[in-house]
């Protein structure tokens, strides 16, 4: 939810020896939510993640400039700066919406999380509901679903061991994570939650869903992250 510091708008790429993955960037909406498109240079398939409030058009834009066919629609959790555009989306390319169990009845109703929705939002139900350790391809990619609760309870992480990338939603931002201050949040898991994500390889690059990317070995407050309940 919250913007993280020394945030700046801009696309992000990443590329491997196997072809080439984009990541690119849409920060929007009244909290500077970035919605993702990641996608592949040699399939030209490509994915929507958290489309975020007033991210369509961009991302429309950049997919046409591109010739970029997206065939999924990915949520990393159900709050309202993450939802906001995915019925656009979701319209415009007649494409399937895939969200954790958890947090699928707040993308079909949003507020019913009690969380404030700050701007109007049309619900959706989604077509694919995943679960941890699921599997997924974005063009030639293979990603994975890490169940990370606790900013909210289905709230997950799409993880790709060939590229060392993470997508990690509100759970893990550059320097900081998710609220927790929030009527679904629960403590005690998010610091689970975070002391797993050390175990991935510390040159894991990682996509959050407010302000810049960084990594997990930048992260070494990870561990230790229970720490901060005392605060
Ligand atoms: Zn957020
Ligand atoms: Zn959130």
């Amino acid at each position: 939810m919250d913007r993280a510091p020394g945030y700046e708008p801009g696309g992000l790429e990443v590329r491997t020896l196997s072809g080439a993955m984009i990541f690119q960037t849409f920060a929007s909406g009244p909290v500077a939510t970035n919605a993702y498109v990641v996608a592949c240079e040699s399939s030209g398939k490509a994915a929507i993640i958290d489309p975020s409030p007033g991210s369509f058009e961009s991302i429309k834009l950049f997919l046409k400039n591109n010739n970029y066919i997206p065939d999924k629609i990915l949520i990393t959790h159900s709050h309202w700066d993450h939802i906001a555009d995915v019925a656009k989306c979701k319209r415009e390319y007649a494409i399937p919406v895939w969200i954790h169990p958890l947090d699928a009845p707040n993308l079909e109703s949003p507020g019913a999380d009690g969380l404030q929705v700050r701007i109007p939002i049309e619900g959706v139900i989604p077509d694919h509901l995943f679960n941890e350790g699921d599997t997924f391809p974005i063009g030639d990619i293979e990603f994975r679903v890490i169940h990370t609760p606790g900013h909210s309870p289905g709230g997950v992480c799409f993880y790709s061991e060939h590229l060392k990338v993470l997508i990690s939603g509100d759970t893990l931002f550059r320097g900081s994570f998710g609220i927790l201050s929030l009527p679904t949040a629960q403590s005690d898991l998010m610091w689970k939650s975070l002391s797993n994500l050390w175990l991935l390889p510390k040159e894991t690059v990682v996509y959050p869903g407010h302000g810049p990317s960084t990594t997990i070995g930048r992260e070494n407050w990870l561990p230790e992250a229970r720490k901060f309940s005392e605060y």
